[in-house]
């Protein structure tokens, strides 16, 4: 467990703040700060409001490229779900999308919450038994996902070919947001409460005194430090070799495309995932998104299309709906899942004193995002996790053999 950091409440950029210590330097970079955050993205943006609305001001927060939310953030579907197969994952969905629904009345911003419901559709015989004790536990914690047969989902998407459909499943609260909207959201509050914020800082390296974090290196300077939280998503893990800490968290490539409008997509058309493919489709706009898992991709950082599994995406996607011919390709690109050998995110302390991580998201870390700051909050102030357990998620349990696998990763 982290020790709790000594709170200082008050702003040490400040007169007051410079006379008890906290100077700027030449490259306007503060050098000293009792928090800093590696990586302005969902996590990291929602960590520093979080420390900042409990009054903790000595927060920097450090991203290197030249805006908040442009690494695997900036790339997702943006979807929201509560339908998980695990009892962490469905309870951190019932902390986490209720502050999306909240999130205009608390930060001012909106961020377009669509509760246009998640369909899955089940076309595996495995899928159905597995499903099944997934919407079990959903229901013995208070989610109400339907249960559907064929004909109901037949009925229910007339412009899709589901015949060979098992059973499928729905909640109506799932939905989309804008992820761009709740990234700048919590920046622009953390920035209002105190919290400084630098674009195009790259952390370079991490210097250790005795196993504990001493300070940060940016090629604008060096910030003197007791603690650290690598929010660095599918980068995390070079972040973590900095202070020799392994953390099992692979990036690995996930693309989709936008098409130009189709009018025959309902308003209310929802997030359908055909499971045993891992495709799906939302409304994008008047037309449709679309994206498919490659099971074959290896871990990498590149995020160039790959254009030969765009074909093999448009094949199967045209074979579930085949009015998308009328269509054409709108935009598309490619992004990073941070993938953990369980597909559950890492939460807390390392073996280096005041090394923190959340990370590991492993392709739902944006819907998950705002809780997973509010804990991180949590742990670093109060040395628990208060919202919600995830005690288990820690690093040590991968070397301990006590993973906790999620089937229901898209
Ligand atoms: C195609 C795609 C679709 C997805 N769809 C969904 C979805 O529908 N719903 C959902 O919940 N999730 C989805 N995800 C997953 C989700 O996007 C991630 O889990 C989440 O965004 C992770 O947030 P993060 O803040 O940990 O990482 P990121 O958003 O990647 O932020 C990490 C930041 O760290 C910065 N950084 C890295 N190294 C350094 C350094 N050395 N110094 C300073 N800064 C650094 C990066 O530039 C980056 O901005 C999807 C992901 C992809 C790729």
């Amino acid at each position: 467990m982290n020790k709790k950091v000594p709170q200082h409440t008050g702003d040490p950029f400040s007169a007051e703040g410079v006379k008890a210590g906290f100077f700027i330097n030449t490259m306007g970079i503060p050098t000293s700060a009792e928090i800093i955050i590696i990586g302005g993205g969902v996590i990291g943006a929602s960590a520093a409001y979080h420390l900042a609305s409990r009054g903790m001001k000595s927060v920097l927060l450090l991203e290197r490229e030249p805006f908040f939310g442009q690494g695997s953030t900036g790339r997702c579907a943006g979807g929201v779900r509560y339908q998980f197969g695990t009892e962490v994952n469905i309870r951190l969905s019932l902390e986490s999308l209720p502050m999306l629904e909240r999130f205009k009345q608390e930060l001012g911003r909106d961020i377009d919450y669509r509760k246009c419901g998640y369909l899955f559709v089940l076309t595996d015989e495995k899928d159905v038994l597995v499903f099944q004790r997934n919407v079990k536990l959903q229901h013995d914690l208070g989610i109400e996902t339907e249960w559907l047969g064929r004909d109901e989902i037949c009925k229910r998407l007339p412009i899709m070919n589901f015949e060979d459909a098992l059973a499928g499943t729905f909640h109506h609260k799932d939905g989309l947001v804008d992820p761009n909207g709740v990234v700048m959201g919590y920046i622009n509050a953390a920035q209002k409460l105190g919290v400084k914020t630098f674009n195009n800082t790259e952390v370079t390296g991490i210097r250790l005194r005795g196993g504990k974090v001493e300070a940060v290196e940016t090629a604008q300077g060096v910030i003197k430090t007791r603690t650290i939280l690598n929010t660095a998503g599918p980068w995390s893990g070079q972040i973590g070799q900095m202070v020799g800490v392994n953390i099992p968290v692979s990036p690995i490539r996930r693309q989709m495309l936008t098409t130009t409008p189709l009018k025959e997509i309902p308003n209310d058309f929802p997030f359908v995932i055909d499971f045993a493919q891992s495709l799906y489709f939302h409304r994008h706009g008047e037309g449709l998104l679309m994206g498919m898992s490659n099971p074959n991709e290896s871990p990498a950082f590149d995020t160039s299309v790959d254009d030969e599994f765009e074909v093999i995406n448009l094949e199967a996607a045209l074979a579930r709906m085949p009015l998308v011919e009328k269509a054409r390709r709108a935009a598309h690109w490619a992004g990073l899942y941070e993938v953990t050998p369980d597909a559950h995110p890492i939460y807390g302390a390392t073996h280096v004193d005041g090394f923190t991580l959340c990370t590991g998201f492993s392709g739902h870390g944006f819907m998950h995002g705002p809780v997973s700051g509010k804990l991180m909050s949590e742990f670093i102030l109060d040395g628990q996790f208060l919202t919600v357990d995830v005690s288990m998620l820690d690093l040590a349990r991968f070397a301990e053999g006590r993973l906790i696998k999620e089937y229901n990763v898209v």
